[in-house]
């Protein structure tokens, strides 16, 4: 007898979106080797790591190289002081975490899917849709149904429950990638109150809270009762730039009980048992970023990027195109101009005006008629991707 596979990965979606934007990108620049390609596609950052962050990291690697500052294996759920540092950030907002409830990662993508393991198969599992594909990708290999929330132009791409609204596993991501839009406080009320009724449970990705600058809830521990019925994702990847250095956190209050299990006490085993921690070097860097010098830089960085963001919006704006996100968001979704679907937009933004932009269809078909563009670019760049957007007549 041959070993047997997981045959759910032959259930997986291709996962073409990023090859295929490389395709045609350097199909056309080989055919055109004198286009100046300016990229507001990827969802990467731009700006170097903070200093302090940078300082830290130098500090802790050399006290490894002394016999008293030497670390070997770490807590698997993270350092102390780090823990400590997440624990006085949500305090800051009103939210009380012990240090147990926090569990240090190398980042939210990889949390995003291993917290899969603590739930049975048979649960289904609601997905707003467009979407990050990784909440989709994790389910398919694990054999869950998934239902689509649509998220529309009428809803302001933020779907909320509806009385034929099921789902045991509720993924929700606010500030929105792709769509950037961003959830109050009464519509995140309505959700834990559907999740507490229905003995469901809010995976929160929190990823791009520090980018809200109204008055929005960062975390969705600032709804009452979301402590029995949600757990929150976070990064420091596109806060501090961490992308590349691998730093994330992850809450479970220990109120949160299913079935007679304690959800924390799972994640603890499940880390312990497949998780060896985050690297010390890397953990002091993210310390760094919770220090008043390293909340500075960050401001700092935000700053940059949201003023890219406004440069986008703005060009929109006077082009009247409709779009969601860039105030709270690093991310613009566009509408694309009538009988244009999203590849066929994406193609006459790349050979008009030579700017790279991320199909919406990508994230998911209710995404077919969108575009999104990204605030992560250098300023240079995205004021010259809109003035050519504005002057090439794209959108008339
Ligand atoms: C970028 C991103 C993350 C962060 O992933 P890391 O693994 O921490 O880099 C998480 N969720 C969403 C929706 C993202 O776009």
């Amino acid at each position: 007898m041959a070993v047997t596979m997981n045959k759910n990965y032959a259930k997986l979606g291709k996962n073409y979106l990023f090859a295929e934007i490389k395709n045609r990108v350097a199909s056309y620049q080989a055919a055109h080797p004198q286009a100046d390609i300016i990229r507001l596609g990827i969802g990467d950052v731009t700006r170097p790591l903070p200093k302090i962050v940078t300082e830290a990291m130098a500090q802790a690697a050399r006290e490894m190289a002394t016999a008293a500052g030497f670390r070997g294996y770490g807590a698997e759920q993270g350092y102390e002081f780090l823990k400590e540092a997440v624990r006085k950030y949500y305090a800051k907002r009103g939210v009380s975490l012990s240090c147990e409830e926090i569990f240090i990662s190398d980042g939210a993508k990889s949390d995003i899917g291993n917290l899969t393991d603590l739930f049975g198969q048979d649960n289904t599992v609601l997905i707003p849709d467009p979407v990050y594909p990784v909440y989709v990708d994790t389910n398919v290999m694990n054999g869950r149904q998934i239902v689509f929330l649509p998220a529309d132009e009428e809803n302001g791409f933020l779907p909320m429950p509806g009385p034929e609204t099921v789902g045991d596993i509720i993924y929700l991501c606010s500030p929105n990638n792709p769509t950037g839009a961003v959830y109050n406080k009464e519509q995140l009320q309505k959700w834990v109150d559907f999740a507490n009724a229905r003995g469901s449970i809010i995976l929160f990705d929190a990823a791009y809270e520090c980018f809200i600058q109204d008055d929005l809830p960062h975390s969705i521990y600032e709804i009452p009762g979301a402590e029995t019925c949600a757990i929150e994702i976070c990064s420091l990847s596109k806060k501090a730039g961490f992308t590349g250095t691998r730093c994330g956190y992850t809450v479970i209050p220990s109120a949160l009980k299913r079935g007679g299990f304690s959800l924390n006490a799972m994640w603890l085993r499940r880390q312990s048992t497949k998780y060896n921690g985050t690297s010390y070097v890397v953990q002091r860097g993210a310390q760094a970023v919770f220090t008043p010098d390293g909340e500075k830089a960050v401001e700092e960085n935000l700053r940059y990027y949201r003023g890219n963001a406004r440069i986008i919006t703005q060009a929109l704006e006077e082009m009247g195109v409709y779009y969601t996100g860039g105030r709270n968001a690093p991310y613009i979704w566009l509408k694309c101009p009538p009988s244009q679907d999203s590849w066929e937009f994406f193609d006459r933004l790349l050979s008009e005006c030579h700017v790279v932009g991320t199909p919406g269809a990508g994230f998911g078909s209710c995404g077919w008629e969108y575009l999104r563009l990204t605030a992560f670019g250098t300023r240079k760049n995205t004021l010259e991707a809109m003035r050519r957007i504005q002057n090439g007549g794209v959108f008339r």
